[in-house]
């Protein structure tokens, strides 16, 4: 399938400047809470959303049609599927991309959470005391880097049509943004989609829903590996980590200062492997 110049062009413009101030619109219009427009974090977020756009959103939309093309060009049809959707229909190449950047998120994030050095880097993302459209942003680059490196390879590797791969950067990021939004939306869909009443679970400091909802769009991998936690008539209310700057500069060298206390504290396993009994740790006690 050719997508139109146009459209390109169009889709590139929402992603870089569109969705940023759409999605904070629709928040006002159908909140899922009241929350303030300006809140404590915000000019941060919005470095992190603007640093994103020249670090992340062109990057990443580039980089993987760049590499998707590259691929096809370069490497070819091989062994062991390599290549294996050269030439394959649109409707597979975007299903098969779907997968990947599904099974690749859900993978990431769930070591995210559970490898205490890797953790310390995803921390920044939910250090936001509030939860709204802005907060999407707010992740140190090394973690981003780990969301995306698999998913890289995995196009790389099976050179899915580069068209469907830039769509599915699009689609990304405005569903990375709405699902962190304050808006109000239909229950069901949150039992299928990661929408922003499942996304705020995973967010919340509430015990019950600690490690759970790590999916980014879909969420069907959630309810298979049974970490799915969405109960109705209930929206959780209580994010973040009080103590977490919210100055970007801190934000991108605090992971490493943290990962030097625990290593001095637990040896070079502890960034590796949980303490087994690690409630004194105030660096991991929100996550046990
Ligand atoms: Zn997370
Ligand atoms: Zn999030």
């Amino acid at each position: 399938m050719t997508i139109s110049p146009t459209i390109q062009q169009w889709l590139q413009i929402l992603s870089l400047w569109g969705w940023i101030w759409i999605i904070p619109i629709l928040e006002r219009l159908f909140p899922l809470k009241g929350q303030k427009f300006v809140r404590k974090g915000m000019i941060n977020d919005l470095i992190h959303t603007y640093h994103r756009v020249h670090l992340w959103t062109m990057l990443n939309a580039a980089l993987i049609t760049w590499l998707a093309i590259y691929a096809q060009e370069n490497l070819g049809q091989g062994p062991f599927l390599r290549g294996g959707l050269i030439g394959a229909h649109w409707a597979i190449s975007f299903i098969a991309i779907l997968l990947f950047g599904h099974v690749t998120f859900y993978g990431a994030h769930y070591l995210s959470h559970k490898v205490p050095m890797l953790w310390q880097f995803h921390r920044v993302h939910h250090s936001s005391l509030t939860l709204d459209s802005f907060s999407t942003s707010r992740f140190h680059i090394i973690d981003k880097t780990l969301f995306a490196g698999p998913f890289l390879l995995l196009i790389t590797y099976f050179q899915p049509d580069p068209e469907m791969a830039f769509l599915f950067v699009c689609f990304n990021d405005f569903w990375g943004r709405y699902g962190h939004g304050n808006i109000k939306d239909a229950h069901w869909l949150g039992y299928f989609m990661s929408n922003p009443k499942f996304h705020r679970w995973h967010h919340s400091n509430h015990p019950e829903a600690i490690d759970k909802n790590f999916s980014a769009e879909f969420n069907f991998l959630d309810w298979i590996f049974g970490t799915a936690y969405y109960p109705k008539g209930k929206v959780p209310d209580n994010f973040g980590i009080p103590e977490y700057s919210n100055n970007i500069i801190v934000q991108h060298y605090q992971p490493f200062v943290d990962c030097y206390k625990i290593a001095k504290k637990d040896g070079w396993i502890g960034l590796f492997r949980k303490p087994k009994n690690n409630n004194t740790n105030s660096l991991e006690a929100k996550r046990d």
